[in-house]
């Protein structure tokens, strides 16, 4: 990626957004990808990276990644953070700009969304059917 595309400021508006007021306390330790679900099965997630694009100022990149859209927002990594800087809620708020930008449409983040839930329910459906087979 070329420098010129930096914004060594965008941290700063990430700041102002809600939920993503902790941004900049981040000190890169990695707890959140070790405890990820989706950095589990996918590689080449990383939610450490995405926190850490934010700080550089990768914001087009950021802004444009997939990356964004496959958190599953478990907010394990919020759970876990040693400086609660609360990245699912970062993820969030970037996937609000990358819509508000016109990066993305509003329909797109909707049918994520309705991705995630349905994915709960079939998750829930699937644990019900395993404990019907102990009789429970
Ligand atoms: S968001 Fe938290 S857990 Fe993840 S790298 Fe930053 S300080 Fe560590
Ligand atoms: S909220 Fe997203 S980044 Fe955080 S642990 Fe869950 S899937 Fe990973």
């Amino acid at each position: 990626m070329s420098e010129k595309l930096l914004n060594t400021g965008f941290k700063r508006e990430v700041a102002k957004l809600p939920g993503a007021q902790r941004v900049m306390s981040c000190y890169l330790c990695g707890t959140c990808t070790a405890g990820c679900p989706v950095a589990e099965v996918d590689a080449g997630f990383n939610p450490r990276g995405i926190i850490q694009k934010v700080l550089l100022g990768f914001e087009d990149e950021l802004l444009h990644s997939a990356d964004l859209w496959k958190c599953v927002q478990c907010h394990n990594c919020v759970a876990h953070c040693p400086q609660d800087a609360r990245l699912a809620d970062v993820i969030r708020a970037l996937r609000g700009l990358a819509v508000s930008r016109g990066i993305v449409t509003e329909e797109f983040a909707a049918r994520v969304q309705n991705i995630d839930a349905q994915y709960q329910l079939e998750r829930l459906d699937s644990i019900n059917r395993a404990m019907e087979q102990y009789g429970r």
